[in-house]
């Protein structure tokens, strides 16, 4: 097992900068799952941990050792991708064994190793089978498994479910942390899906051209997004979001956004009159069809069985609702919306920072 450190990390691809100094640590054991909309930068930042592209700026320590210029072979690590890159020809058992058997490793052991790895991932049925013989989920078993038997001190997984079904990947993401939480290999996990991150990681690093824009504990994330980037790309449906300006009045404060005053908290960062953009998640709206609360016209009712979505227009803004349970109200209803202060985000509108 090992820590890794990335220390301002850049890399170039000719005269094109796709990371721009990047800094951070990952804890011996820990899982941390790199996210980020597509061309971030985080499959770039994970082949150079990897060994795969060289850094153009920085250093990487792998266990408090500089790997810069060390080869990939030697770095000790093990990359699960997306492709699988099973070898089809090789039954599972080869398939397994087969970064042991170039190491020469003696063939028991590597007998043993693949029988326990088999074990672990419920694949002892199908080590005489080749790939092509096996569906997409046992593929990619075999894929971790191969991983497994190397004992690696870091595992690297490059979006590795994405060419799953719905159900697999679901499936497979809690077999994934099931195995971390059994062997505690230290992880570094690659996905643009943020509910994969938010279920998986330990840590999450949120990625956006080619910079780091918030790490943090995924309800860290969740509950304290420092910037209205990680606001709308963590949490799912998105958080809803509103310009308006900050007002302050008898010492409590408030958002005037759509000829309605919002409850919120900026507290000392925010001055009054202040351009900003004002965030509630879906979650954290309750929906009352009579009563005090901000008016709003129902749009859409979308009863998924334990909860209900709803579309509401406030003005000219469209707003998601989740609710638990069910709702009498219809489209062209009014409801009336209420939301604690302390459930919601004010960010500068000019810069995105968090202002509370
Ligand atoms: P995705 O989720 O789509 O895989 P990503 O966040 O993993 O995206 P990267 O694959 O790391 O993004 O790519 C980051 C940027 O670097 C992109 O703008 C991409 O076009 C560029 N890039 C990646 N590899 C190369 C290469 N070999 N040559 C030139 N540009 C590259």
């Amino acid at each position: 097992m090992a820590s890794v450190s990335f220390r301002g990390i850049e890399k170039s691809f000719g005269r094109f900068k796709v990371i721009h100094g990047i800094s951070f640590d990952i804890a011996d054991g820990e899982f941390v799952v790199l996210v980020g909309p597509s061309g971030c930068g985080k499959s770039t930042l994970l082949r150079m941990l990897a060994g795969l592209e060289p850094i153009t700026g920085g250093q990487i320590d792998i266990d408090s050792r500089v790997v810069n210029d060390l080869d990939s072979k030697d770095r000790d690590i093990a990359m699960v991708f997306q492709s699988y890159a099973l070898y089809p020809h090789m039954t599972v058992r080869d398939n397994m064994g087969f970064s042991l058997k170039l190491r020469k490793a003696d063939g028991t052991l590597t007998n043993k190793r693949v029988d326990d790895a088999a074990r672990i991932l419920n694949l002892t049925q199908l080590l005489d089978r080749y790939p092509r013989e096996l569906s997409g989920g046992q593929r990619q078993r075999v894929a971790m498994g191969r991983a497994i038997v190397r004992d690696p001190k870091v595992f690297l997984f490059d979006e590795p479910l994405s060419n799953l079904d719905a159900k697999l990947r679901v499936a497979m993401r809690a077999e994934i942390k099931a195995l971390h939480q059994r062997l505690k290999t230290t992880t570094v996990y690659v996905t643009h899906d943020q509910i994969e991150a938010m279920t998986m990681a330990d840590r999450i690093v949120v990625m956006h051209d080619g910079i780091v824009e918030q790490i943090g504990t995924p309800l860290e994330l969740f509950d304290r997004p420092g910037n209205l980037f990680v606001a709308q790309f963590i949490g799912s449906p998105a958080m809803n979001v509103l310009a308006g300006t900050l007002r302050s009045q008898d010492g409590k404060q408030f958002v005037e956004a759509q000829g309605q005053a919002w409850p919120a908290q900026a507290q000392a960062q925010g001055s009054d009159g202040q351009a900003v953009q004002y965030g509630v998640r879906p979650t954290d709206i309750r929906v009352a069809t009579s009563g005090e609360g901000i008016p709003a016209k129902v749009i859409v009712v979308e009863p998924t069985g334990a909860e209900t979505e709803l579309l509401v227009r406030v003005g000219d803004a469209s707003l998601v609702v989740v609710m638990h349970g069910r709702t009498p109200a219809r489209p062209d209803d009014t409801v009336f919306l209420t939301v604690d202060a302390g459930r919601t985000h004010v960010f500068d509108a000019a810069g995105g920072q968090r202002l509370d």
